[in-house]
């Protein structure tokens, strides 16, 4: 799967004193050290890690961070396994590339007490991102990346319908949210919090619906001790996971897992109604779905442009701010993004995904020419990608 942008590095980790076996991916370094999360799933492979990390090389350039792409994963169950040796012993097979190649974070089934053991014996705290805050961190679990999703689904419902694109009112909107995590979870209450009606829930256990929206600061509440949505009952009917797929919602946001929504899932949003996929999730579409969906005039809104909260929560924590600078940040630079997105793609008849590509691989490329020391003919595309991006940009401008 090598290609033009990486990866740069392949690493395979295992220990037989542990069973640990881990995997780092470190895709493309040309704007800076490789950044993402470890993922620690049973079901975690080798090509689904090189594919995370390819997302995060976009993410970061999108976002305009000085870092590149990469990504770990443990192949094991978490909750299983000797987490605390695993991630000793992971930290300790990979230690020669951190910090300089690789800066960790969490991803789905790792948390801040993760990076503390990893940044431990590492022994640096430039190690990881997403950090304890007694260890200067600005944990994953403030919201970070929730709060980035929630403010990208308040602007893309209502640029579309500014544009005329999507016959939805904003404020009649009800949303499908798959996964109740750290990711599902915040975007639930953030979007709450604006007054969204969240009408559906999934995690691993089931989903829970209701048409005239969910009661979402009990639900968070709850799930403090009752663990998953199947210990809910009594409230609420709880329904096989599967179910969120076909309730009646405008907007869906994948917040579980990758390749989700598929050639079997898609048909049943599209029966569903739904009108706008964002996700939430890393790589949660297939390529021939995100198809599908758009054949059916459903607007997916890509995880490189929507999920990047997290990550620019990082740079700041990265940077030593504070949980108020990371805030800040992440709503200028996902409004921004969103709507240079938006913009471009009504403009000129793109899909969101193809526009941000566009943008992000314009900026990895030019870092690779500077590296090389190409540094004219980094100049002269640079020059005409300016140009490119400045006919475009004066009618974004109008809109902000
Ligand atoms: P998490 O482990 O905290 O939560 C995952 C949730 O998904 C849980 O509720 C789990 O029960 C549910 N789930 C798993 N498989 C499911 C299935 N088949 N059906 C329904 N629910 C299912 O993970 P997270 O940190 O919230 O990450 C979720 C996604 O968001 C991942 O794709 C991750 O890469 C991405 N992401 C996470 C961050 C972050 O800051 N944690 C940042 C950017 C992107």
């Amino acid at each position: 799967m090598a290609d033009e942008w990486g990866p740069e590095k392949v690493v395979f980790a295992y220990d037989p004193d542990t069973g640990m076996r881990g995997v780092l991916v470190i895709d493309n370094t040309a704007i800076g050290p490789g950044k993402g999360g470890i993922r620690f799933a049973p079901t975690v492979t080798p090509v689904e890690v090189f594919r995370l990390a390819r997302v995060m090389t976009w993410k970061c350039a999108l976002a305009g961070l000085p870092f590149g792409g990469a990504k770990g994963g443990l192949m094991g169950d978490p909750t299983k396994v000797d987490r605390v040796a695993w991630m000793r012993s992971f930290a300790k097979a990979i230690k020669p590339y951190v910090p300089l190649q690789y800066v960790a974070a969490t991803d789905m089934g790792t948390t801040e007490l993760d990076m503390a053991v990893f940044a431990h014996e590492i022994g640096d705290v430039r190690a990881c991102t997403g950090k304890p805050m007694e260890m200067g961190g600005i944990p994953h679990e403030l919201g970070t990346t929730g709060y980035g999703v929630a403010i990208a689904t308040d602007l893309t419902l209502k640029t579309l319908h500014a544009y005329g694109t999507v016959n939805l009112e904003p404020e009649k909107a009800t949303i499908a949210i798959q996964g109740f995590g750290n990711v599902g979870s915040f975007t639930a209450k953030f979007l709450d919090e604006l007054g969204y009606k969240i009408v559906a829930i999934a995690d691993i256990t089931g989903c829970i619906y209701d048409p005239e929206g969910l009661d979402i600061p009990y639900i968070m509440k709850e799930l403090q001790v009752r663990e998953n949505i199947e210990k809910l009952s009594g409230k609420y009917e709880v329904l096989p996971k599967e179910k969120i797929f076909e309730v009646k919602a405008d907007v869906f946001i994948p917040a579980a897992t990758s390749d989700v929504i598929n050639l079997e899932t898609a048909p049943l949003l599209i029966k569903s109604g739904t009108k706008l996929v964002i996700e939430a999730a890393n790589i949660p579409t297939t390529a021939e779905a995100e198809k599908l969906l758009i054949q059916r005039g459903i607007w997916v809104m890509p995880d490189f442009v929507v999920n990047a909260g997290g990550v620019i929560g990082s740079y700041v924590e990265y940077k030593g701010g504070t949980e108020k600078e990371a805030f800040d940040l992440i709503k200028y630079k996902i409004s921004r993004n969103v709507k240079l997105v938006l913009s471009m793609a009504h403009q000129n008849g793109m899909t969101p995904r193809q526009v941000a590509l566009e943008v992000a691989k314009a900026r990895v490329r030019r870092a690779m020419l500077l590296r090389r020391g190409a540094i004219t003919v980094a100049r002269e595309y640079f020059a005409r990608q300016k140009q490119q991006y400045e006919l475009m940009i004066p009618s974004l401008k109008e809109e902000t």
